[in-house]
């Protein structure tokens, strides 16, 4: 960093990599509610969910500029805190934040753009999949779906499993260094779940020209979780990767070794047209990219 935050602009020496490019914000009423997220977690959310799109194109994360708009409910601590969560999200994942920006406006919004760095032509993008290749996901899914649950129905006790989920929609992990890992045991085309399973999927197989038959009892369900949450929720930000057959077992062992970290097979990359799911009697249905509830009712049929 030559000119850091504070100047008109923040000046930067480039790396010898490749320079990756990502922005997100977070908007209140739409992804965060003042009432249930404090500003600390929805500073540090708004860098985690940068760092992810970085990680899922197997790039390493290096600066940071946010664009806030705030609104006359919001006080000079909001912010303070907001910016330490920020901070600690930066701190964790060695970026730096290099720069921002003040708006008044209607509503409150926390607007991130991250910039990464991979080494030349090594992106992992999500057009990489061929037929017969496997299908993997890091750790469970479903845990931030679970979560929201918890935290929109307040009366009810929430047990150890339900306050992992709420802190895993709090503070979201970003799979940075598992990332590196599966690139380098041959991953073809990766992204990271922000949006759900059944629709993620979808839209890699699109990118790829692929079809793929997703096996349902094998998703990882997070604790405190349904299968319904795991295959449909969002904001899990964990890995969606494909591999060739013979690499997952070793990639798998290579995750648990450095980051105590599960990767599960759930289905394999096929011709198409489009993702089907089957179930364990067998049966094999088309797996509609909203979900879970839109599959069950089909199956019902
Ligand atoms: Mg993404």
């Amino acid at each position: 960093v030559r000119v850091g935050i504070g100047d008109d602009a923040a000046v930067l020496a480039p790396g010898s990599g490749d320079l990756v490019l990502t922005t997100d914000a977070l908007v209140e009423g739409v992804h965060f509610s003042r009432a249930t997220a404090s500003p600390r977690e929805v500073g540090y959310k708004a860098i985690v969910v940068n760092v992810s799109d970085v990680a899922a194109m197997a790039a390493s994360p290096r600066w940071a500029l946010c664009a806030l708009t705030l609104t006359d409910a919001v006080d000079a601590a909001w912010v303070m805190e907001l910016l330490g969560g920020m901070r600690e999200a930066c701190d964790e994942y060695a970026l730096w934040l290099v720069g921002g920006n003040l708006a008044r406006g209607s509503e409150v919004a926390v607007t991130v753009a991250v910039t990464g760095e991979v080494a030349p032509g090594r992106a992992v993008t999500r057009s990489g999949a061929a037929v017969g290749e496997r299908i993997c996901v890091t750790d469970a899914l479903g845990a931030a779906a679970a979560g929201l649950r918890l935290v929109s129905a307040p009366a009810r006790s929430v047990d150890a499993s339900g306050r992992a989920a709420i802190s895993r929609l709090s503070r979201p992990v970003a799979r940075v260094g598992e990332a590196g890992i599966l690139a380098r045991h041959g991953v073809t085309a990766m992204m990271d779940l922000s949006d759900g399973l059944a629709s993620d999927l979808t839209r890699l197989c699109e990118a790829s020209g692929v079809g793929a038959r997703l096996e349902l009892d094998r998703v990882p369900v997070a604790p405190g979780a349904t299968p319904s949450e795991a295959l449909s929720g969002g904001e899990d930000y964990e890995l969606l990767a494909t591999l060739p057959a013979a690499s997952v077992e070793g990639a798998a062992s290579a995750l648990q070794r450095e980051f105590g970290v599960a990767l599960t097979e759930i289905g394999e990359i096929t011709r198409g047209p489009g993702v089907v799911a089957t179930t364990l009697g067998g049966r094999e249905r088309p797996l509609p990219s909203d979900g879970w509830d839109h599959f069950r009712s089909t199956i019902a049929r």
